[in-house]
């Protein structure tokens, strides 16, 4: 058994076998800090930038000059920035509802997306309002048993009705691979030379900045995510974003307000300044999450355990997911880590039941911005392999010292 003295030699062996890793990612994350530099300097963001509006918020320059930004580094035309877009979740359903019409077909090639979706699609319950109660089909062809896409099956499920296809970049709450953007690229190709009517959407969430590419620049046509993940850096209290082709921002933006109003109003209050932040800092905050996600890898699969992913595999999107064998220990974990947090260290994580899930789910998050996932934070159903989901961390030794205090609960139960 690994007590107290060992972990912390171990975590110091760790450090050591991680490096040329970090190294890897400093690399991106000098990239993206130059694209968001130039991003800031070709909108000429100036001090007055900065201010918020209010009202009707009619004309506000630095909204503009953010949303400029966000077109850059995200490779599309145009972009919706917005602290009035409540969460990822809003932001996909912006695209999903703005571009599809009754008649239109969607389709997704992951399998499931992300459960969140799953009403406003229609695949769960009968809501007033969703796809489904428009008359919007949807199809869905799943990943392989190996995990890998199922190109036939894909191909046999485009027709003249697919008007979108909904891909998800990270690999969600799921023991499988995330799509980098090399595998991207080529399921973007193959869809557009069947279908090339077909809008490619993507779910971004938790993938922003994790490469030195986005889906935009190898092809997609439209993608959503939320600011308290990666692009807010941490920063941005709340807000989501679509980037993409012009006409299909637009047409989010129309469900976002009303037809006629669009992109045209939104006030920005009092967080411009920290949405214009949060970007800044992205690359280096996402930069942090992945040295901790990275550490957390390792560590657990010294101590035994199976990790996804490893810790020397490329990643696409900063999800850590390690495979604790048993409920005990999976509880043990998100105690630990919710025990070293900044916020509500004092509390102490109970398994319970949750809307859209089977099982019941612990969960651990001390973060400053409610909910904020870019912070440290673990979540897990309580059900084979027991996995922890463990996501974020402002800076690498917060990350590191949250989980050595949930290896050292988890060592505990052994
Ligand atoms: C987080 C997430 C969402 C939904 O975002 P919320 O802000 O939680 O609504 C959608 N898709 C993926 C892959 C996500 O990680």
């Amino acid at each position: 058994m690994i007590d107290k003295i060992n972990l912390d030699q171990l975590a110091i062996e760790v450090e050591n076998e991680v490096q040329s890793r970090y190294r890897d990612i400093e690399k991106i994350s000098f990239v993206n800090h130059q694209k968001v530099l130039t991003a800031f300097k070709k909108a000429k963001v100036s001090d007055f930038h900065l201010k918020g509006g209010s009202g009707y918020g009619y004309g506000d320059a630095g909204r503009k000059a953010l949303e400029e930004i966000y077109a850059h580094v995200f490779g599309g035309e145009r972009a919706l920035v917005r602290g009035q877009i409540v969460s990822g979740t809003h932001a996909i359903a912006l695209c999903l509802f703005g571009v599809l019409q009754p008649g239109d077909e969607l389709l997704a090639v992951q399998g499931a997306p992300y459960d969140t979706l799953e009403e406003a699609i229609g695949i769960r319950g009968d809501a007033h309002g969703s796809l489904k109660n428009y008359g919007i089909t949807y199809r869905q062809v799943d990943l392989l048993p190996n995990g890998q896409i199922d190109w036939q099956g894909i191909d046999k499920a485009l027709n003249e009705k697919t008007k979108m296809v909904l891909i998800q970049r990270s690999r969600g709450y799921a023991w499988r691979q995330s799509l980098d953007i090399k595998g991207m690229e080529q399921l973007i190709k193959f869809i557009k030379k069947r279908q090339s009517g077909a809008v490619t959407f993507v779910d971004n969430c938790y993938g922003e900045l994790v490469e030195d590419k986005e889906p935009c620049d190898v092809g997609a046509d439209l993608i959503a995510g939320s600011l308290i993940k990666n692009p807010g850096g941490g920063v941005a209290p709340t807000g989501g974003y679509v980037v993409g082709q012009a006409n299909l921002v637009e047409m989010a933006a129309n469900r976002w307000t009303a037809p006629g109003i669009g992109d045209e109003v939104g006030p920005t209050l009092d967080h411009q300044r920290l949405l214009m932040q949060g970007i800044f800092l992205a690359p280096h905050v996402v930069a942090e999450a992945l040295k901790g996600a990275i550490f957390t890898s390792r560590l657990f699969e010294r101590l035994g355990f199976k990790v996804s992913p490893d810790y020397d595999e490329q990643r696409t999107d900063i999800i850590q997911a390690v495979a604790l064998g048993d409920a005990g220990k999976l509880v043990q974990f998100c105690r630990g880590l919710q025990g070293a947090s900044p916020v509500d260290a004092h509390v102490r994580p109970e398994p319970d039941g949750m809307p859209g899930y089977d099982d019941a789910v612990v969960m651990a998050a001390g973060t400053f911005v409610q909910g904020a996932s870019i912070e440290l934070s673990a979540d897990g159903p309580l059900r084979e392999p027991y996995a922890v989901y463990m996501q974020g961390g402002l800076s690498k030794e917060y990350v590191k010292l949250g989980v050595l205090a949930a290896a050292e609960e988890v060592l505990k139960t052994v």
